[in-house]
């Protein structure tokens, strides 16, 4: 049994933007299930009931310069033990990062004080052998271990682990920002922060961290390149001898068309009949005709660069030209909003859009589609594909990243190169497959009888931490 703290910005169900949350809570609660005590440490945002929740430290300060802010940390017990940080002139605001499509503009306040007071619940409440940081966000606790901290006894055993789980999001601000932080210039450039005239947490991390992973072994090679190391290629290569790609699982308590509260019938690979009434009711969801004689396309995404939706809508001629039916659920970019608005309205009877975040419409999707789109320019695991081989829905991935590592020939079809016509040929196979039964139903059952449950994932990352902690 090791003590883990895990320390990360989002963890489902108390607070969810993208993939990240999902590993946290899913992973933390795997861990637990090995038999390691683990606890999470995230911020208490907006929204997050505290009824039932036992206060566990009360009054922490914690001074950046002359700034002083107070918090309350709050235990409470949901799938995981969560040490919920309160601080209301930080966190008591609408938007987890910002308002849609921005950043609150003391972002690096914020998860600055997310990483002191993990850094104190350490001390303090929960004393952890491994502490495992979450992207960015959590990037400043290695850190302050490893500089201002660096001679305090309390924390020579502890180990830190880093995952990345999107080298694009590094949290890079001026320099002026580190003394609001806590930090000075000459720390910053000791921790590695100090990178073309501003700071950047996730290199502090990078630099300082004991290991490193991201959440696929085909990432973990692809950002030591300069396409797809977002400018840290060089200082990856350099600690690749600690960097490894742990492929994230899929919860399926949560996403499994034999128990799925959300979707309309209940199907198995033994028995699919379900999954046609699936299909007509998310149709019926998206005001499309009725019809089972033409594939459905889905689309699950955050609307972004990263997703691919570029080369979507440079093919939308030659896709709709294909007898096909679209649906996309997404929010983000409002140019790719307004693309997707724009091809609804030319083609209402084949093409269904819906912008926001709907957790329940993501299910009907992987359950009443035929085809999962994910063109990704890049992907450092993704999850949507991994769901959707479990629900029957045969992904068209771009092989990067985690679509390289999960989907096969034997699943799905996968492209390579990065542009509309490679992922118009992809489209077109699957089209011609779906059209002879057979094979389409051997597709769709090899996809479902993948096993990609956390259980292996976290005895990796098990594995790991007792190879750090001397176990
Ligand atoms: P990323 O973390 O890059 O956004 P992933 O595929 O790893 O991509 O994870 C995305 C997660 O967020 C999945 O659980 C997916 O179902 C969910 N998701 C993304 N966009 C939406 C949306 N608009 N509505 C509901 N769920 C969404």
């Amino acid at each position: 049994m090791i003590p883990i703290l895990m320390v990360a910005s989002e963890a489902a169900p108390l607070a969810k933007v993208g993939g990240l949350a999902d590993v946290v809570g899913a992973l933390s609660a795997a861990l637990q299930e090995l038999g390691h005590e683990v606890a999470v440490v995230l911020p208490r945002y907006r929204g997050i009931p505290l009824d039932g929740a036992q206060r566990v430290y009360g009054n922490l300060e914690v001074w950046f310069g002359p700034a002083c802010y107070r918090a309350n940390v709050y235990l409470r017990e949901d799938r995981s033990r969560y040490l919920l940080v309160d601080c209301p002139a930080l966190y008591d605001r609408p938007g987890i990062y910002g308002p849609p499509g921005g950043d609150h503009p003391d972002n690096h306040v914020r998860f600055a004080l997310l990483a002191r007071a993990a850094i104190a619940l350490a001390r303090h409440v929960f004393r952890p052998r491994i502490i495992h940081c979450h992207d960015w966000q959590a990037s400043l606790v290695p850190v302050y271990l490893r500089t201002i901290l660096r001679y305090d006894p309390t924390f020579i055993a502890t180990r830190t682990v880093l995952t990345i789980h999107n080298l694009g999001y590094q949290g890079i601000f001026p320099t002026s920002a580190l003394a609001e932080i806590g930090l000075d210039p000459e720390a910053a450039v000791t921790a590695g922060m100090s990178f073309d005239g501003r700071i950047n947490f996730l290199r502090g991390a990078i630099c300082l961290s004991d290991r490193i992973t991201v959440v696929s072994p085909t990432y973990a090679r692809e950002i030591q390149t300069p396409e797809l190391g977002f400018g840290l290629d060089q200082l990856l290569r350099e600690r690749s001898d600690v960097l490894r790609g742990i492929l994230n699982g899929a919860d399926y308590s949560e996403w499994n068309p034999e128990t799925d509260p959300y979707i309309a019938a209940h199907y198995s690979a033994e028995d699919l009949s379900g999954k046609a009434v699936c299909k007509q009711d998310l149709l019926a969801e998206f005001s499309l005709p009725q019809q089972s004689e033409r594939p459905v396309i889905g689309m699950v995404s955050r609307l972004d660069w990263q997703k691919g939706f570029d080369l979507v809508r440079e093919a939308a001629g030659e896709l709709m030209a294909e007898d096909l039916a679209l649906v996309v659920l997404g929010t983000g970019s409002p140019e790719y909003e307004r693309f997707l608005r724009e091809l609804a309205a030319a083609h209402p009877d084949r093409v269904g859009v819906r912008i926001g975040f709907d957790n329940r419409l993501a299910h009907k999707i992987e359950a009443g589609a035929d085809i999962f789109l994910m063109p990704s320019r890049y992907e450092p695991c993704g999850l949507n594909q991994i769901y959707s081989l479990r629900y029957g829905t045969v992904p068209v991935v771009r092989a990067t990243g985690g679509l390289e590592d999960t989907v096969d020939e034997s699943t799905g079809f996968k492209f390579r190169d990065y542009n509309a016509r490679a992922m118009m040929e992809a489209l077109r196979a699957a089209l011609a497959a779906w059209r002879d039964r057979p094979r389409w139903e051997a597709l769709m059952r090899a996809g479902m009888k993948k096993d990609f449950s956390w259980r292996a994932s976290a005895a990796r990352y098990s594995e790991l931490f007792r190879e750090l902690a001397g176990y």
